[in-house]
């Protein structure tokens, strides 16, 4: 199969994620094989991949609500069969819960609707989403700047779950699921081995590997490490990502694979060389780096989230919350340090002339320590939160991660929001 001009200039770097988005969003299908094709709408959704068997069909994920529709129509303009089984290669609400659209319409087709197989701790983590559904709906609608998200919940559960690997014959089809953890703990990649074709859930998004997030639970970064290098001793000849385009050639399946896990063992391997000379969270934020030649690769930008806070993950993954400074086993209140802080320099004006300062001149991280003091001593100043809200737009704009640009902009939009009233 022919790799298209835009999956070309996609793996040159010479275009964007944005210009594939806009490209696929009407629902675009790629056919892998005679029997196989995959279905995007999106980069932020993950794909749907189908294969038809004498069963009927297995879908790979399912899309999201607003995407699902979408997706199945463009499987129905291929095959007309009923759905036989889904795969959820993980618990995320962008590979799960289309399967209502996916059931709807099995009921009105008055057919059995789909079991469905995917990992044991996927059925924890939905239960997870319920218990902490105010929070997800609050950080999923900060992360992508919807006001009153309300975070899906309720889609239904496993059929059928497994533990470390499953094999599975489906309509003469053989199917290989093997479990990793990395972005999740309840991860699933799929072989099929007798085209050797993968679909690698979320282990491959097109984008530096997303195993840092500041506020979602824990991932993985050397796991993940492991299931790419897993995935690249099978040798596929087609990779199919959980997000963006479909990777043709054992060639570049296995460079993709290769720098990823690269990517992630480094950065593994420096923090945990320094965790173990005793040294402090701080001293290991500010030396560890992911090596330049690999996040410039057009598939590991970290445009989604950043090499930082992937060190803070591996931290938490290996130690416990105390980061070696003492002052922060037991804190003072924030705003009682911040009173202090400004009566010695003077009042809390002082300090936000210099978060200003030091903002413009590109000391944006400074720049937010000496703005939150301000901001803490003198809750109620209109003009101090004008600067605060000027340090967060610099911030924002000096962030390359979305995950990083999205949080200093609700601190951004607080400020304003206070800096008016
Ligand atoms: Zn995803």
């Amino acid at each position: 199969m022919e790799q298209d001009q835009l999956f070309e200039r996609l793996w040159n770097g010479a275009a964007s994620m944005e210009e594939w988005t806009q490209a696929v969003s009407e629902g675009a299908v790629t056919a892998i094989s005679e029997n196989i094709i995959s279905v995007h709408t999106t980069y932020f959704c993950g794909g749907v991949t189908v294969i038809r068997t004498t069963a009927g069909l297995l879908l790979i994920d399912t899309a999201k609500p607003d995407t699902a529709g979408k997706t199945l129509a463009a499987v129905r303009r291929w095959d007309d069969s009923p759905i036989h089984t889904v795969i959820y290669t993980h618990g995320h609400i962008d590979h799960t819960s289309g399967i209502k659209v996916i059931d709807e319409e099995a009921d009105a087709r008055g057919i059995p609707r789909p079991r469905i197989i995917a990992h044991r701790n996927v059925a924890r983590r939905l239960s997870r989403y319920q218990a902490s559904h105010g929070f997800n709906s609050i950080v999923q609608g900060q992360q992508f700047n919807y006001s009153d998200y309300v975070y899906p919940v309720g889609q239904r559960r496993p059929d059928e779950i497994y533990d470390d690997t499953l094999s599975l014959t489906m309509g003469g089809e053989r199917f290989e699921l093997f479990h990793g953890r990395g972005e999740t703990d309840d991860a699933t990649f799929v072989w099929l081995p007798e085209h050797r074709i993968l679909a690698s859930g979320d282990f491959v998004i097109w984008v530096f590997p997303n195993a840092g997030n500041p506020r979602k639970v824990q991932r993985y970064a050397p796991d993940w490490a492991a299931a790419l290098r897993q995935m690249q001793a099978l040798r596929p000849e087609v990779l199919i990502p959980g997000h963006g385009p479909v990777i043709f050639g054992g060639e570049r399946a296995a460079q993709v694979l290769d720098d990823g896990a690269a990517i992630l063992e480094s950065l593994t391997r420096q923090t945990l060389e320094l965790m173990n000379r005793g040294r402090s969270l701080d001293e290991i934020l500010h030396s560890v780096r992911a090596p330049a030649e690999l996040l410039a690769k057009p598939y590991l930008l970290a445009k989604y989230d950043d090499p930082e806070f992937v060190v803070r993950g591996i931290w938490h993954l290996y130690a416990g919350w105390f980061d070696g400074n003492p002052a922060h086993l037991k804190p003072a209140p924030s705003a009682e340090l911040a009173g202090e802080i400004a009566a010695l320099a003077g009042g809390a004006a002082t300090l936000a002339g210099r978060a200003k300062a030091l903002a413009e001149a590109g000391k944006t991280r400074l720049a937010a320590h000496l703005i939150e003091l301000a901001s803490s001593a003198s809750p109620t100043s209109a003009e101090i939160q004008t600067v605060r809200a000027k340090v967060y737009a610099q911030c924002t704009e000096a962030e390359p991660s979305l995950i990083g640009k999205a949080i200093y902009r609700v601190y951004q939009r607080d400020a304003e929001a206070r800096s008016s009233a």
